[in-house]
C-alpha cells in the first residue's frame, strides 16, 4: 500500500480499518442505525445490546474463548493495566497486606506492561523482570527458575512488537498452571496473525486490541478466565458495566468494528500469513546480503510479516532520514525523549550503535511485491551512500595528497574528516567523510561546498554556534556540530602547517 509516494511498512504500529469493518461501524452511529445505549431496556437499547453480544462472540472466537469471559476495554494498554494492576492488587487484598505478592515479567515487554509493573513496585509488590536470550525469547527454564511460592502473576507477551519474536506461551502456561500462578499474555501483535487457544495454552488473562488487526483504534479486550474474575480489582468505577470489572458506556460502533475485524482476521489468517512470509523472504533476500546487515528477528520463531535489521556502521537517524519514501519504524533514539535507542534490542544484547541503526519492517494486507522491491532499492541506496560517506580510508592520492583533519568517534555518534587541497594561500578543493545525524551530515556537505576558493587561514564560515543559528537547529545539536568545527579546524591547521613548511622550504 502506498500513498503520495510513501510506502507503508509500519503495520505493527497500526493498521487501516478494513472497508467492510468501517461500513459495519457506520451503521451504529446515526439515528437510522443502532445508536442506542446497550444498558437501556427499550428497543434501541436491546438492538445495540444484541450487536455488542454478537461482536463479543466474534472476538471470543478468535482466541477460542467463551463470549462471557471477554471484557471490552479501550485497547491493549488498558487491558494490560487492568490485568496486571487488577490481579496483583486483588491478590494482596485477599491475602492481607503483610503477605508478599510476587509478579514476573520480562525486559522486552511493551511499555503498557512494563509501566504497570513499575507501578506495582512503587506499591510494594516484588517484581522480577526476566532477560530473554539473544533471540528475544524467554526459555521455560528461565521462568521455572524465577517462580516463587508467592508468585501470583506471570505476564509475558505472545509476539514482540519490535523483533517479532514469538514466545513459547503453551510452555509458560503449563508451568504457571502447575505452580498456581496466573499467566497473562499481551497478544496485541499476535491476535489475528497467530492461532491462539486460551484454554489449550494455559492462559488465564489475555490482552488484545482492534487497531493492530484492521479494526478501529480505541477498542480492545481482556480475556479473563472465570476463576480469576472475582479477584480482579477494577481500575475504574461507575455503573458496573462488563460484570463490574470495567465501568463505562459500551462503545457500540467500536465493539461492532472489533468483532467484524476479528472474524475477517480469522478467515484470512492462514493465507495472509503465508503471503506475508513470502514477502518478508523477498525483503530479507534483498537487504540481508548488504555488508553489515544484522538480523534482530529470530526468523524461525517470528511473526510472518515482521523483519528487524540493523546495519553495522550506519548512523540510524541518517538512515531513516534518507528513506523518505518508506514509512517505517527504527530503533533510533532521535524521536524519543530518552536519547536511549530501543530498550528491547539493548535487553537482548545489542550494543547502542546496533540498536540505533535498527529498522523495523512490518508488512500487512496492503503490502505487495512492488512495495518490497522499492523498499529494497531504497535501503540498498541509503546504506551504500552512508557507508561510502563514513568510509574511514584516506584517498590513495599520493602525488597530490590532500591535507586532512578529523574529530569525534563513531562510539560517541559523530565522526567527521575534512580533506583539503590547497593552491597557494587558498583552498582548491574540499571533500569530507562523516558519520552522524542528518543535520551533521548536511552541515559537512554545505561546508565542503563553500570552502573552495577561500583562504585556509580564515575561510570565514563561522563555527558551530553560527551553524545552529543558521539552520535553526535545536540546541542539543550543538555538541555534534562542535565535532564538525573541530574537524574543520584540524584540517585548516594542517593546511597552515603544510603552507608554512612549503614557504620555509621555498624561502
Ligand atoms: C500496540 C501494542 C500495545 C498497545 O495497544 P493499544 O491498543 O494501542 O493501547 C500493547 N502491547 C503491544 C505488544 C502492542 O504492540
Amino acid at each position: 500500500m502506498s500513498d503520495a509516494g510513501t510506502i507503508y511498512l509500519d503495520y505493527a504500529a497500526t493498521t487501516p480499518v478494513d472497508p467492510q469493518v468501517a461500513a459495519r461501524m457506520a451503521e451504529c452511529l446515526t439515528a437510522e442505525g443502532a445508536f442506542g445505549n446497550p444498558a437501556s431496556t427499550h428497543r434501541y437499547g436491546r438492538e445495540a445490546r444484541a450487536l455488542v453480544e454478537a461482536a463479543r462472540a466474534q472476538v471470543a472466537a478468535l482466541i477460542v474463548a467463551r463470549a462471557s469471559d471477554v471484557i471490552f476495554t479501550s485497547g491493549a494498554t488498558e487491558a494490560n493495566n487492568l490485568a496486571i494492576l487488577g490481579l496483583a492488587r486483588g491478590a494482596r487484598a485477599a491475602r492481607g497486606a503483610s503477605q508478599a505478592v510476587h509478579v514476573i515479567s520480562s525486559r522486552t515487554e511493551h511499555k503498557a506492561v512494563l509501566d504497570p509493573c513499575r507501578q506495582l513496585e512503587r506499591e510494594g509488590f516484588a517484581v522480577t523482570l526476566l532477560t530473554p536470550e539473544d533471540d528475544g525469547r524467554v526459555t521455560p527454564a528461565q521462568l521455572r527458575a524465577a517462580l516463587r511460592p508467592e508468585t501470583v502473576l506471570v505476564s509475558l507477551m505472545h509476539a514482540n512488537n519490535e523483533t517479532g519474536a514469538i514466545q513459547d506461551i503453551a510452555a509458560y502456561g503449563a508451568l504457571c498452571r502447575a505452580h498456581g500462578a496466573a499467566l497473562h499474555v499481551d497478544a496485541a501483535q499476535s491476535a489475528g496473525k497467530l492461532a491462539i487457544d486460551v484454554k489449550a495454552m494455559g492462559i488465564a488473562l489475555l490482552s488484545f486490541t482492534a487497531h493492530k488487526l484492521y479494526g478501529p483504534k480505541g477498542i480492545g479486550a481482556l480475556y479473563v478466565e472465570p476463576a480469576h474474575r472475582v479477584g480482579l480489582q477494577p481500575l475504574q468505577f461507575g455503573g458496573g458495566h462488563e460484570r463490574g470489572v470495567r465501568s463505562g458506556t459500551l462503545a457500540v460502533h467500536q465493539i461492532v468494528g472489533f468483532g467484524a475485524a476479528c472474524e475477517l482476521a480469522a478467515q484470512r489468517m492462514a493465507a495472509e500469513s503465508a503471503r506475508q512470509a513470502q514477502l518478508r523472504a523477498r525483503l530479507w533476500a534483498g537487504i540481508g546480503s548488504l555488508p553489515g546487515a544484522l538480523l534482530n528477528s529470530p526468523l524461525e520463531h517470528c511473526l510472518p510479516g515482521l523483519l528487524n535489521v540493523s546495519f553495522a556502521g550506519i548512523e540510524g537517524e541518517s538512515l531513516l532520514f534518507g528513506l523518505a519514501e518508506l514509512a517505517l519504524a527504527s530503533g533510533s533514539a532521535c524521536n524519543s525523549d530518552s536519547d536511549e535507542p530501543s530498550y528491547v534490542l539493548r535487553a537482548i544484547g545489542r550494543d547502542r550503535e546496533t540498536a540505533q541503526s535498527a529498522l523495523r519492517f512490518s508488512l500487512g494486507r496492503g503490502s505487495s511485491n512492488e512495495d518490497i522491491d522499492v523498499a529494497v532499492a531504497a535501503v540498498r541506496r541509503e546504506v551504500g551512500r552512508l557507508r561510502a560517506l563514513a568510509q574511514d580510508t584516506l584517498a590513495q592520492d599520493s602525488v597530490d595528497a590532500p591535507v586532512a583533519g578529523e574529530a569525534g568517534s563513531r562510539e560517541t555518534g559523530t565522526w567527521v574528516r575534512f580533506m583539503l587541497k590547497t593552491a597557494g594561500a587558498r583552498i582548491a578543493t574540499a571533500t569530507h567523510q562523516a558519520y552522524g545525524c542528518p543535520q551533521t551530515l548536511a552541515i559537512c556537505e554545505w561546508l565542503a561546498a563553500q570552502l573552495p576558493g577561500r583562504p585556509w587561514l580564515d575561510p570565514g564560515l563561522g563555527g558551530a554556534l553560527d551553524w545552529v543559528r543558521m539552520r535553526d537547529l535545536p540546541a542539543d545539536r550543538l555538541t555534534r556540530l562542535l565535532v564538525v568545527e573541530d574537524a574543520l579546524r584540524a584540517a585548516l591547521g594542517a593546511a597552515e602547517r603544510q603552507g608554512g613548511a612549503r614557504s620555509t622550504i621555498g624561502g
